[in-house]
């Protein structure tokens, strides 16, 4: 069925990838992006393709589009530690104001709402693996605070406009996601070890490098966002990879797929770092269908070509931590 679609943030990696998809698949795609940790490039590679039109706009200030729209799709958000870190307020708002506008317009449209939610809800877990009823361990006033407490008045209010206006929304926790088109400066991890070991320079290690992430190909990851768009289950629902890593064996597994000789340089641990993340998928199987089919190695290897163009056509650099 073609459907036309809302989506924000879709200049950024994820959406760049949903709207592909979306496309793809014959539906029509209203991109929203204000650029401030999107790319241009995506929104102009987007913009060749049929079905796709795009609004420069801050989704904070109210949106207003003509037109029917049947699902809202709200990825809006800086999503790497060192971004939010840096656009502490704008996390904010575009969480709890920008969240607010978006559910307004699937209202007034009646249109189904898909909330792009993070497992940082579950801060550093003290239950492991993390499961949806667990309600987390987050620091409000810690600085990743800005981050995991927009996330988590965004699901709240959600599940207010579910339960008061009816809307059909569904909220997905994402996990660790990779693949092309993350920004080699956004300065997530994946992106950071793959530009560093293709540029010769050492791989920054947080800490002891023993905490760990479990790590999502971005084509699962999109494939499991549109089963519970579809699906009847509002959520939340855990969508990335079980199996966990610590950040070390990713540094391991990075130098050998790039054929890198790095070294390996610790630097300290952010403070509020998560010491282990791993989602239990248990809901995804069960109500979705749905499990990662693309191991690390597969991903890392579809991922390679990209930063290797950028980093020897364009010079891309990592942003670590100082
Ligand atoms: P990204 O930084 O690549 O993309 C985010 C996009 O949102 C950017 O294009 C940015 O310009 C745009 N944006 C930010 N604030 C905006 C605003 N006020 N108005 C309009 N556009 C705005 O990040 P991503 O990895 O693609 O993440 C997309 C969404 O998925 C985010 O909501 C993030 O919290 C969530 N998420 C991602 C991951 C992951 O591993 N990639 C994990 C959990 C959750
Ligand atoms: N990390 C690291 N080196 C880097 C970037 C990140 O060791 O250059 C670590 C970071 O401390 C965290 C993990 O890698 O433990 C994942 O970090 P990322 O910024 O990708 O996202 P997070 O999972 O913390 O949101």
């Amino acid at each position: 069925m073609s459907r036309r679609i809302l989506l924000t943030g879709a200049a950024g990696f994820l959406g760049s990838h949903l709207a592909h998809r979306l496309l793809a698949d014959g539906n029509e795609v209203l991109g929203v992006d204000n650029f401030v940790t999107g790319s241009r490039e995506n929104a102009a590679w987007l913009q060749s393709e049929p079905g796709f039109s795009f609004r420069e706009h801050d989704v904070s200030q109210p949106l207003f589009v003509e037109g029917p729209i049947q699902a809202v799709l709200h990825f809006a958000s800086a999503a790497s530690p060192v971004d939010y870190l840096e656009l502490p307020i704008q996390t904010l708002k575009v969480g709890s104001l920008g969240t607010h506008n978006m559910l307004g317009v699937a209202r007034v449209k009646g249109a189904r709402f898909l909330l792009a939610s993070t497992s940082e809800v579950y801060g550093d877990p003290d239950v492991h693996p993390q499961v949806e009823e667990y309600w987390g361990n987050v620091n409000p006033v810690g600085p990743r605070g800005v981050y995991d407490e927009a996330k988590r008045f965004a699901e709240a209010l959600s599940m207010a406009y579910h339960r008061v206006h009816e809307i059909p929304v569904r909220i997905a926790r994402i996990f660790n996601t990779y693949g092309p088109r993350m920004r080699p400066g956004d300065g997530r991890v994946v992106s950071n070890f793959l530009v560093q070991a293709l540029r010769g320079d050492p791989l920054t290690v947080y800490g002891d490098g023993e905490q760990t992430r479990s790590f999502c190909y971005v084509d699962d990851l999109v494939d499991g966002l549109l089963r519970l768009l579809d699906s009847d289950h509002a959520g939340p629902v855990n969508l990335g990879n079980p199996v966990e890593y610590t950040v070390l064996q990713l540094a391991e597994a990075v130098l050998e797929l790039v054929g890198a000789t790095s070294e390996i340089q610790h630097r300290p641990l952010p403070e509020d770092d998560p010491k282990v993340r791993q989602p239990d998928i248990t809901k995804a199987r069960k109500l979705l269908g749905w499990e990662p089919k693309i191991g690390l190695e597969e991903g890392l290897e579809r991922t390679i070509p990209y930063f290797r163009e950028l980093v020897e056509r364009q010079g891309a650099r990592a942003r670590p931590l100082a």
